[in-house]
């Protein structure tokens, strides 16, 4: 019989011990990839193992053939955030009690009490008034909050226009989309937004609006921000109601939708004027409002006003540096969490109706949920606000030392081409830093090189159809001096290999 609370606790031992240590590379050798696939059990053991062989199972055959991208701060693909010590601790104490966080039971567990203060902890981080946003959960990450501030936006529009014609609120949650828009009296959603992240297109197309519902409305020449001008004339059409969705930091340049507050009310205002609901993207991108540096002031004036959106998404995972799987969501209409949400008929799950706490199952997409509260609970009160700053200031450093050394390559360009100072090109920079090989030959192969060297690891993307590469900087263990001269050292040997395997193959006579 499995032993339980020794073993956890050995096991909890190893596996802390295990993310601690940093890796020496960024990526297992490819080798160890393909010999953990060759170990992996063919067929379900008809006795098992036990936990001792599997534990060196484990060990021996599975491990090495993780890409452990949290243990190793050179890893700078997608925007993957490590794990903080706090909260990987915190994170194999979730796993050794297994609470269930979907109901609030409050003479019963603490959980959902901490589940809430955690997320008033993070208001507070990102300078949002708590009394402001009832409305707030976490969730599995980023795309499943947008899935949640389309849903509520869904309802909310829908709402807005049966306002216009009647007293009655017409809920999709309770009539359907169709009958709700009839009774409305409109026949179109659409979701007005500029380079949204993919998973905005998924959350219109699971909830019903349709991926086609999307239309960008960037500024010509400068895609990234809205066009004030064109988001009016859409919010006019008779018939239609709009959500719109702030890309608060997007994830091929880190640039923001808005930047300033002087826009947030502009779009306000007219959002207002036409019943429209703002959501924001702010996976990482709500960070920004931690900083106080004047030499962030281009990323701070980009997050002054996004708390006058109705929803906002965060990802725990990303810059909170807390473990897969962890988002938040924050809305300030707390009575359409319900109408959206409720699980309803099922009395054996209600609780006291004075209390504030709302139950999660009533407020998110999920029933039993793990307990993703206490590791950013954990990480929050370890590090509190300064040390969260410090960690995003140092994230910024390292980005803005890779664009630097960017701007002065002879053989790389940073993307997007910027027409100003180096000075403001930098400060620019958030966390994201994109860009090509000047060579196009060198430029098709540049991911591929990169992620061979097992140093450090970039995401392959496109930039005006072109390839492009893109370093996110997001992990709590960054330090631009550790990590510059690798990153340059990587670089370099990745062009002097390249140009190495064309004097091999007599492409280049100089
Ligand atoms: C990463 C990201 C998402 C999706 O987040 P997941 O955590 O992968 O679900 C959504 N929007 C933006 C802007 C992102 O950067």
């Amino acid at each position: 019989m499995i032993q339980a609370s020794e073993t956890l606790r050995e096991l909890a031992a190893t596996f802390a011990c295990l993310r601690t240590e940093p890796a020496p590379d960024v990526l297992p050798p490819e080798e160890s990839v393909t010999r953990a696939r060759e170990k992996l059990q063919q067929h379900l053991p008809e006795s098992g193992l036990g936990l001792e062989e599997t534990t060196k199972h484990l060990q021996e055959a599975i491990i090495p053939g993780l890409n452990a991208s949290s243990r190793s701060p050179n890893y700078y693909g997608f925007v993957t955030g490590g794990s903080t010590p706090a909260a990987s601790l915190a994170d194999n104490i979730v796993t050794a009690y297994d609470q269930n966080v979907g109901v609030h039971l409050p003479k019963e567990t603490v959980a959902t009490n901490l589940e809430d203060r955690a997320l008033v902890l993070l208001c507070e981080l990102l300078k949002l008034d708590p009394a402001q946003w009832p409305h707030r959960t976490f969730t599995t990450g980023a795309t499943a909050s947008n899935m949640l501030g389309v849903a509520c936006g869904r309802e909310y529009v829908i709402a807005e226009a049966s306002a216009v014609r009647s007293d009655a609120t017409n809920s999709v949650g309770e009539l359907g989309i169709y009958e709700a828009m009839h009774r409305a009296g409109i026949d179109k959603i659409q979701i007005l937004t500029s380079v949204p992240h993919s998973s905005l297109s998924k959350a219109a197309g699971i909830l019903g609006l349709g991926r086609a519902s999307i239309r960008s409305i960037g500024l010509e020449g400068a895609s990234h921000k809205i066009d004030i001008a064109q988001l009016k004339k859409l919010l006019e059409q008779p018939g239609t109601a709009s959500v719109v969705a702030i890309s608060a930091s997007e994830v091929n340049t880190g640039a923001f939708a808005t930047s300033s507050l002087q826009e947030m009310l502009e779009i306000r205002k007219l959002c207002d004027m036409y019943g429209a609901w703002i959501h924001v993207d702010g996976a990482f991108g709500i960070m920004g409002r931690i900083l106080t540096l004047p030499t962030h002031s281009t990323i701070i004036n980009s997050c002054a006003g996004l708390e006058l959106a109705d929803s906002i998404t965060g990802d725990g995972h990303k810059l909170l540096n807390v473990p897969y799987d962890c988002g938040f969501f924050l809305s300030r209409h707390r009575e359409i969490a319900a109408r959206v949400f409720q699980n309803p008929g099922a009395p054996y799950l209600s609780t006291d109706a004075t209390d504030t706490i709302m139950s999660p199952l009533n407020i998110g997409l999920e029933n039993s949920r793990r307990f993703r509260a206490l590791p950013v609970y954990a990480s929050l009160t370890a590090y509190g606000s300064n040390g969260y700053r410090g960690m995003l200031e140092r994230q910024i450093e390292l980005a803005r030392a890779i664009a630097e050394f960017m701007l002065e390559s002879e053989d790389f360009e940073l993307l997007p081409k910027f027409e100003g100072s180096k000075e403001e090109a930098l400060n620019n920079i958030y966390i994201i830093v994109l860009f090509r090989a000047k060579d196009d030959s060198l430029n098709k192969e540049l991911t591929n090189r990169v992620k061979a060297s097992r140093k450090i690891y970039v995401s392959g993307t496109a930039w005006e159809g072109q390839p492009a590469c893109r370093f996110a900087v997001s992990n709590w263990m960054t330090d631009a001096k550790r990590d510059l001269p690798i990153i340059k050292q990587a670089l370099i040997n990745v062009v002097k290999g390249w140009k190495k395997s064309k004097e091999e193959i007599g492409i280049v006579h100089s």
